[in-house]
């Protein structure tokens, strides 16, 4: 079917989704190729285990921006937010569990019962966070950083391009928990492996 479809996209996940829906509107003939029965990627509510339903990956959604959001018009058909609290529920191999609650007077109060020094480091980790998310936001929001190019078929990857100016990178810390393995970095900042387990989540 030559010049049957000017963009082919392939994966239905929530960027795929966007993507495709924007062309379309856009007016280009657009072609949505999907390997798994539904659609959505790590964005659907599926049943992982007979009688329990849940996201397999994106439990916040927290990278689907409010200005798509409003574009596509997405409340009026129907999205709902729900807030999480707990946000993040660990379950420890010990049979205890650890949740780690929006409040973050009530999380250190859960956290103290398991190891007092994690309790006592949890606000800074949450500023950290913070700090972290602040930084990460422009750069999502805007156009690509001039210089970036696609990546070529074969080859050495290209240099890639400045990230466009923002507020002021993270602190230290931040850097060395998004950059580092995951695993790793909570392990060295936490006593409890519990709290690791939470925190990285
Ligand atoms: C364990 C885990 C936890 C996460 N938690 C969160 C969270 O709490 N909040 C949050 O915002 N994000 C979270 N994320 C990240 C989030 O899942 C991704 O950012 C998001 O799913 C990316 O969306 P996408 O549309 O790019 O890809 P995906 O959601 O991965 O969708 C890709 C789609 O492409 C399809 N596909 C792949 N290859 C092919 C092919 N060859 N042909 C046809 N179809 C294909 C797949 O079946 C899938 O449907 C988490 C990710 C993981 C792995």
């Amino acid at each position: 079917m030559p010049g049957a479809f000017d963009v082919i996209v392939v994966g239905a996940g929530h960027n795929g989704l966007v993507a495709a829906t924007m062309l379309a509107r856009a007016g280009r003939r657009v072609l949505v190729l999907e390997r798994r029965p539904i659609v959505g990627g790590a964005a659907v509510t599926e049943e992982f285990h007979p009688g329990f339903r849940g996201l397999p990956g994106a439990s916040l959604v927290g990278l689907l921006r409010p200005e798509i959001v409003q574009d596509l018009g997405l409340v009026p058909r129907g999205l709902q937010f729900l807030p999480l609290d707990p946000e993040v529920a660990s379950l420890g191999e010990d049979g205890q569990s650890l949740r780690l609650w929006r409040d973050p007077s009530r999380a250190a109060q859960e956290l103290s019962a398991r190891s007092p020094r994690d309790a006592a480091a949890y606000g800074a980790f949450r500023s950290l966070l913070v700090s972290v998310a602040g930084g990460a936001d422009p750069p999502l929001a805007g156009p690509p950083p001039p210089g970036a190019v696609p990546l070529p078929a074969h080859g050495a990857p290209p240099r890639p391009g400045r990230l466009p100016h923002g507020p002021p990178p993270p602190a230290r810390g931040g850097v060395a928990a998004h950059t580092r393995r995951a695993g790793r970095y909570h392990h060295r900042a936490w006593t409890a492996g519990a709290v690791a387990a939470g925190a990285a989540a």
